[in-house]
């Protein structure tokens, strides 16, 4: 039976904070724009819910209602058994729960005009003058596709070669705070291929653990590393909704393929390796490209614009790729540099609302808009 065929400007694939961040801006300059996705929402994303003051300053709505919880205080723990403690009065990230969060991003975007429909793509036919898009129901042909599809992105498969060579996987589930006699405030315990975080919520911990420096020996965290991180930070053994996803990060290699198709967000690989902050950068990449689209007379202006922001990108995720690597294999180095005078100049930048570019090089890293 022949597909129904459906036609839009633009179609974003992927309803999370980058794809609704694209879709938001694009509406408010008068596209007609879709959003797919393949769940319907609410739906659960693996994810501790941590906001950078510098993604919640890029947010189009206040958060007000779905902040559980301010980072005023932060326990650093390295592999010798010491601890940094930092604080900052505003609080250097604030705690939502996912699932609420991305639904009331769609929402907003919804309640603006922009269409949702529901499907997981399957095919992408990138032709000269139109991109044609492949669901089990339906053809959706449009000018132009952006992949905000995650870390697990099909768009990607369909339309590059990239592959991410060193993949990075996190666990999380949650722990009702009334199980805990401890009261733990947001605290990163480093090992020396990542960290378990506990990251507190109104009723809850949001608990997990992550690989961010690949090692083929041990590629994954394994579940039972993290009931045993668990029972040493919070004493117990309960631990629910436990799930596991890739963080997209290789984001370097990613170039766009065509004058048509992009990629955001964790499809473009763009977290990034020093603590697994996905959220800010999925978020001002569905910006820049909105923005590129907006502003383009043609699809080679599109490529050109998005192309300038992802130079800057590439530089700042170097720049986490350097840090990390310090970070997780010189840890002794490490407690140091973050005891006697990181530590507070990392808090401090990261409360003011400030890239790590910014912090390190005192310069914004990305094109001005
Ligand atoms: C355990 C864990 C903890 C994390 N904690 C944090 C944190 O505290 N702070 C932070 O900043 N980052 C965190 N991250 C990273 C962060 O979750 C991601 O960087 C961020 O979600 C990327 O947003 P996105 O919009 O690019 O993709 P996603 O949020 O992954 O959204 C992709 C959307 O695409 C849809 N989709 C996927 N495939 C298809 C398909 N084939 N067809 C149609 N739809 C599809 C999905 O249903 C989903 O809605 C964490 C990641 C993990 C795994």
């Amino acid at each position: 039976m022949d597909k129904i065929i459906k036609h839009t400007d633009i179609l974003i694939v992927g309803a999370g904070p980058s794809g609704c961040m694209a879709a938001n801006i694009l509406k408010d300059s008068g596209r007609n724009v879709t959003l797919l996705d393949k769940y319907d929402f609410p739906r659960h994303k693996p994810c501790a819910g941590g906001l950078t003051p510098k993604t919640v300053e890029e947010l189009p709505f206040e958060i007000t209602d779905l902040k559980q919880h301010d980072s005023e205080k932060m326990l650093f723990k390295f592999t010798n058994g010491k601890t940094v403690d930092l604080n900052n009065e505003s609080g250097a990230c604030k705690m939502v729960v996912r699932e609420e969060f991305d639904n009331f991003f769609l929402n907003y975007v919804k309640n603006k005009g922009v269409k949702l429909m529901k499907g997981k793509v399957i095919g992408v036919n990138d032709a000269p003058d139109e991109v044609i898009v492949e669901t089990s129901d339906y053809k959706i042909k449009c000018k132009f596709l952006i992949g905000a599809d995650g870390a697990n992105s099909s768009v990607r498969r369909l339309t590059t070669d990239l592959k991410f060579k060193n993949p990075v996987f996190a666990f999380e589930g949650l722990v009702d705070r009334k199980l805990s006699s401890r009261n733990v405030p947001t605290k990163f315990v480093f090992n020396e291929l990542g960290y378990g975080w506990i990251f507190p919520k109104k009723d809850h911990y949001n608990v997990g653990i992550g690989n961010l420096v690949y090692n083929s020996a041990q590629p994954k965290p394994k579940k039972k590393d993290l009931f045993s991180f668990v029972k040493d930070e919070l004493d117990t053994d309960e631990i629910t909704h436990i799930t596991g996803f890739p963080i997209g990060t290789e984001g370097n290699e990613y170039i766009p393929t065509s004058e048509r198709t992009y990629l955001i967000g964790d499809a473009a690989g763009l977290a990034e390796t020093l603590l697994g902050e996905g959220i800010y950068n999925a978020i001002i990449s569905g910006k820049y490209i909105a923005n590129s689209i907006v502003g383009a007379n043609n699809p080679k202006e599109v490529y050109k614009e998005y192309l300038k922001f992802l130079m800057g990108m590439k530089k700042e995720l170097a720049l986490y790729n350097k840090a990390s690597k310090i970070l997780y294999k010189k840890q002794r180095m490490s407690y140091w540099m973050l005891k006697l005078f990181f530590g507070k100049k990392f808090m401090n930048g990261y409360s003011e609302g400030k890239t790590l570019t910014e912090i390190i090089k005192g310069k914004y890293p990305f094109p001005s808009t």
